[in-house]
């Protein structure tokens, strides 16, 4: 149901869907007190505000602000809810932040509202309403039946799902679930005492504590052959044996439960199959509600509605029309900005495996190439469009699909990188491990050269990736050479292939050498790459807060902005165009002069005015600090504008050709 002040939109909705207009903007509840009021007595958005604020830590003190200010609404332009209109409840929130203070801002709730056609025009049936309440837990029958639906579904209907990288592969070792009794075990075996078959695999954060007792190691060993009850394992790892039993599969791979944990050399072996691992299995279990403390993937639901229906009289000839009501970014929510997607290591779980079951904290969620549904909505048209393209797109790229063309899956690295940088690592160490499943499967279709995190096809123009801010650091111990990108902490951006209209860099050599020679395209020990490229010398200082720079002759002074990234001078105010040193640490700012080695440079395209076609010309180089022995270390990135290609020639033309090496 809905309270009167929630329903009060569809008098305003026949405004928007007949005059066309384009939004329309009124009040929503006046106090604190009748929306917490109109939220015990069940009004479903109402509710959903209250779970919002409670989540995320806001202060409640400020009663002399209305907890929802507006309502914006506007026609829906989502593919799968072409009929839907957007709701937004925005409010000024105060989150109270202890190391930071409080932090103002605004916080919109967005819900979707959608008309449900009451017949169905071709037989007459009545419409057909989604559930609005669910069973007590996510691990009910009614869940596991959905799985099994899905899981037929897409093993026998869709063919993306089932092209899988090799006919009969199984890992090194799985565990096999055995009951006797009523009592289920797990049994570790190799894979020489197996006959092939369908195993599943598991998403999960680690935990921080009490994970000693249920590790594979050199000790355990023996009992993990011998069999372990289930009860006794951990929550998550007890489910997901349960929920294997329960649809049938015998198999299971564990991480923590599959590789010996105290012996290095299995876990270098082992590690480097790790992405086979998830492109051969049948499915992958993600322990989405279970946060960061293994504690189950099954959530009791409590009573939370995932979606809601209410009947009003809206239109002008008085008839009853029923509309539904959800979240508009349900995915998101649960599965995007669940714990266990923030992980690195998750990433290429995710992207390898063909199909993906997410037991999130209100419901499971189905992840695979061909369908993204949720129990509320089984056949997939989910709201949140957004969302769901972040993953799809990248999950079709890698799979092995033989039609799919090279250049794309090659071409979206920089929006992997993107992804995954995103992400954190508890090892630094691991930032090229975590990746390395998917690189394989790129090297197995292009057969392109993997250097330290770059495509060697696509260099030199991916040397040009950039940190974004705040700045990052470096590693205090080696993690790769500095010009990759796995060099850093933090988010990176690549630079797009198009428009280069002058190449000023050749690469001569580019070598890196292996820590684990099981591994290439793993961790790496050292890494040089040698460059014939165009060379001159870079002064910053800083003076007051003004940084003065000089390449070749050209002095300007422009303010400080934080976290790296200096903007040297303004040459637009719309769009905003400025010449740019991006460091790869704050650190590297207090050098005050470096070298610039040019990369290249491209038309700077204007993409608000069509009928201008280009916007001057920029000028992309490294900034490297010299080292002994005329060896060079990147620290950064420089982007120059010029009006004119005469402009830029002059300054290209005073800095001469030099063959560098850089580590
Ligand atoms: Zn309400
Ligand atoms: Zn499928």
């Amino acid at each position: 149901m809905l309270c009167h002040v929630c329903e009060a939109i569809f008098s305003k909705v026949p405004d928007l869907l007949e005059l066309n207009s384009k939004y329309i903007e009124f009040d929503h509840h006046s106090s604190h007190a009748s929306l917490h009021s109109s939220a015990t007595n069940g009004c479903y958005i109402c509710s959903k505000i209250v779970e919002f604020i409670a989540a995320k830590d806001f202060r409640t003190d400020l009663h002399s602000v209305p907890p929802v200010t507006i309502w914006h609404v506007d026609r829906s332009h989502r593919k799968a809810w072409p009929t839907a209109i957007n709701v937004w409840l925005s409010n000024h929130y105060i989150l109270d932040r202890p190391q930071y203070g409080p932090d103002a801002g605004i916080y919109a709730n967005e819900f979707c509202f959608r008309h449900v056609v009451p017949h169905d025009p071709s037989d007459g049936s009545e419409a057909r309403l989604r559930p609005t309440a669910f069973w007590d837990s996510t691990g009910s029958a009614e869940t596991i039946s959905q799985i099994v639906g899905w899981l037929e579904r897409c093993t026998v209907h869709h063919d993306l799902c089932n092209l899988r990288p090799e006919t009969a592969w199984m890992p090194s070792r799985l565990l096999e679930v055995t009951e006797e009794s009523g009592i289920l075990s797990v049994h570790l075996r190799d894979r020489s005492q197996l006959q092939f078959g369908p195993y599943i695999t598991l998403s999960h954060c680690w935990g921080t504590t009490g994970t000693q007792n249920l590790q594979l190691t050199t000790k355990s060993l023996k009992s993990f052959q011998d069999g372990v009850a289930v009860s006794t394992l951990r929550p998550t790892f007890r489910d997901l044996a349960n929920m294997a039993w329960r649809l049938g599969l015998r198999l299971m791979w564990v991480d923590c439960m599959c590789i010996v944990q105290d012996d290095d050399q299995d876990w270098k072996r082992e590690s480097a199959l790790m992405g086979k691992v998830y492109a051969n299995s049948w499915l992958n279990v993600s322990a989405t509600a279970a946060g960061i403390d293994c504690s189950g993937l099954f959530a009791s639901r409590n009573g939370s509605r995932p979606m809601d229906y209410f009947h009003t009289q809206y239109d002008k000839y008085g008839e009853t029309a029923t509309w539904e009501v959800t979240t508009s970014e349900i995915w998101f929510d649960e599965v995007e900005d669940a714990a266990v997607n923030q992980r690195a290591w998750v990433l290429q779980e995710r992207i390898l495996s063909p199909r993906i079951v997410h037991m999130s904290k209100s419901m499971a969620f189905w992840e695979c190439r061909t369908l993204q549904a949720s129990e509320v909505f089984p056949d997939g048209d989910l709201p949140d469009e957004e969302s769901l393209n972040n993953y799809g797109q990248l999950k079709r790229l890698y799979c092995q699909s033989r039609s799919a063309d090279v250049y794309d899956v090659r071409d979206n690295w920089g929006l992997l990188l993107f992804r995954y940088t995103m992400c954190g690592l508890t090892f630094e160490t691991d930032r090229l491990i975590a990746l390395s499943g998917i690189a394989s499967e790129i090297y197995n279709r292009t057969r392109c050269d993997y250097v330290a995190g770059l495509w060697s096809s696509q260099l030199p123009v991916d040397l040009l990736w950039r940190v974004d801010n705040p700045g990052p650091t470096r590693s205090e111990f080696y993690i790769a050479p500095s010009w990759s990108w796995a060099s850093v902490k933090g988010l990176i951006w690549f630079s797009r292939q198009v428009n280069v209209c002058g190449l000023y860099t050749q690469i001569l050599r580019c070598e890196t050498s292996l820590a684990n020679a099981a591994d290439k395209y793993g961790q790496v020990t050292g890494g040089e790459i040698e460059l014939r490229a165009s060379i001159g010398s870079l002064d910053w200082s800083g003076v007051q807060d003004k940084i003065m720079y000089k390449v070749e002759n050209l002095t300007i002074s422009v303010p400080d902005e934080s976290g790296g990234t200096y903007r040297i001078r303004e040459i637009s105010s719309f769009p905003v165009m400025t010449d740019t040193l991006t460091f790869d640490g704050t650190e590297y700012a207090e050098l005050h002069t470096a070298y610039v080695a040019l990369v290249l440079h491209k038309p700077e395209d204007h993409r608000f005015y069509r009928d201008v076609e280009t916007y001057g010309y920029s000028l992309k180089g490294l900034i490297l600090n010299r080292l002994p022995c005329k060896r060079y270390m990147r620290i950064g990135v420089a982007g120059l504008h010029y009006d004119t290609e005469q402009e830029l020639e002059d300054v290209v033309s005073k800095m001469p050709k030099q063959d560098i090496t850089i580590i």
